[in-house]
């Protein structure tokens, strides 16, 4: 992984000389906007959107979003079914439903002692073989992908998981991958829709996810330069609330800026 010094140098001539004019402290006023914000967001691990919120139907058989997480939430949607019926031009009646078999068969991890010890030794404890945790992050949001994890089932998905912390801990596992013959497959939020994350049945190595999601903060703000240096994990709509709080707006706005990352904006552009 380049250092910010590296990755400067690959820049053209005049965003070098900004990004220089911010590191070595000129006229910037660079400062640390702390930790990213709590907003309690926690992913649901089987379809798309947050564990506090979710669609339902109520006894007067209109839709209703739960929770309180939007502007909607808690709101009966009575012209929703009806727009839904006459739009696909199909009678989909409440209790039409196809109730979800999540989680299927889920492959067994195939991380040996040795290796799970040796990843260990760079990440601690922030390390997982959980099923579903591996399962997530072994695909991306394709109607396939998502109907295969509730209906069928993945041929392969990552081993384990790993939560680096830095990016020392980025280079280490790097360096064990390449003595070891692991392979390594960067996880951000997990949104992509070009089966980026899926694993190839036949490959037997051992597959580790590398969540990026406690590399998740602004290290800092430039204000006077109006620029940000921001680590890989850091989610779209946290980085768009704390840049905010300093009067800033991100100018990258993907639909799946609830949970995408810098780094899979990046890799995926
Ligand atoms: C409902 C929905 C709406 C969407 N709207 C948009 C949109 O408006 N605009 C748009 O461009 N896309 C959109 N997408 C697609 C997707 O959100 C983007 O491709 C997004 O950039 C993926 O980011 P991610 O953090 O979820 O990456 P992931 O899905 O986790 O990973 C995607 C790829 O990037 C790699 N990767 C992730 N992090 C890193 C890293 N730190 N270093 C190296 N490689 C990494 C992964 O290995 C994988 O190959 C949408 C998807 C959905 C499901």
């Amino acid at each position: 992984m380049p250092t910010e010094e590296e990755t400067v140098c690959k820049m053209n001539a005049r965003n070098r000389r900004i990004v220089f004019q911010a590191l070595s402290g000129g006229p910037s006023q660079r400062f640390d906007p702390g930790d990213p914000p709590d907003d309690g967001g926690e992913p649901r691990l089987d379809v798309w959107g947050f564990k506090d919120s979710r669609f339902t139907i109520d006894a007067a058989n209109n839709v209703v979003l739960e929770g309180t997480r939007y502007p909607l939430s808690g709101q009966e949607l009575p012209a929703f079914l009806p727009w839904l019926r006459s739009t696909f031009q199909a009678d989909i009646k409440a209790e039409d439903i196809h109730p979800s078999l999540y989680p299927t068969r889920i492959p067994e991890s195939c991380a040996s002692e040795e290796i799970l010890r040796a990843l260990r030794a760079v990440v601690g404890e922030h390390l997982t073989i959980e099923p579903e945790q591996r399962l997530r992050r072994g695909h991306g949001h394709t109607q396939a992908e998502m109907y295969a994890i509730k209906y069928g089932h993945l041929e392969r998905i990552p081993d384990v998981v790993v939560f680096p912390g830095s990016e020392n801990e980025v280079i280490a596992l790097v360096k064990l991958a390449e003595e070891r013959s692991l392979v390594l497959r960067p996880y951000g939020g997990g949104t992509c829709v070009n089966e980026a994350l899926r694993c190839p049945a036949e490959e037997e190595r051992t597959i580790v996810a590398v969540d990026m999601g406690r590399m998740n903060r602004i290290r800092w703000i430039d204000p006077v330069n109006r620029m940000a240096c921001l680590q890989a994990g850091a989610v779209g709509r946290l980085v768009v609330a704390q840049l905010a709080e300093h009067g800033f707006t991100i100018g990258h706005e993907p639909d799946s800026i609830e949970f995408s990352t810098v780094g899979g904006w990046i890799a995926t552009h």
